[in-house]
């Protein structure tokens, strides 16, 4: 099991020559979200309701991967997570790791499953959708092409692809 008191993470710039490392505070107990596509580290802040929590979270953009070019990873100390809480994370993380981290020690690694459905958590992107008249919690089966994800939504039957939804 891998340790994470000397957690390195190192943020790149565009210039490489002034690229920083920094050592980050090891994580005792809680959860380490990784390959994260870089672009969408502020998406999966949002899907997980991470905006306005206390619990510390640290954050790391443009860490290079070898599978993924640029990768973002999200460690968010003394919370776990529920795995349909997690699973949201697919639609924009379809490769995303997660790692359970108790006394400093990865004690399980989960990867993600694409929910079927998606909840109360988009908006339909049809302005004639009955959701964006009414109090109506949205609701949409997830599609997938290939690596490209899309909702259909229950009650317009739009489809809409998921990078013009969140
Ligand atoms: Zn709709």
């Amino acid at each position: 099991m891998s340790e994470w008191r000397s957690f390195l993470i190192y943020l790149v710039t565009d210039n490489i020559m002034s690229r920083k490392e920094l050592v980050v505070s090891a994580l005792e107990n809680g959860t380490v979200l990784d390959h994260i596509p870089a672009e969408n580290v502020y998406r999966a802040l949002n899907l997980l309701n991470l905006k306005g929590i206390e619990n510390q979270i640290t954050i790391g953009i443009n860490l290079t991967s070898k599978a993924q070019g640029k990768k973002g990873i999200i460690k968010i100390e003394d919370k776990f997570f529920e795995d349909d809480e997690l699973n949201k994370l697919a639609l924009i993380a379809p490769n995303a790791t997660v790692n359970i981290i108790r006394d400093f020690k990865v004690v399980e690694k989960k990867k993600l499953t694409m929910p079927t459905e998606v909840i109360g958590i988009a908006k339909c992107r049809n302005p004639k959708c009955v959701t964006n008249h009414q109090p109506i919690k949205t609701r949409f089966t997830t599609v997938a092409k290939g690596d490209e994800i899309s909702l259909l939504c229950h009650f317009c039957e739009k489809i809409s692809k998921i990078k013009s939804v969140f």
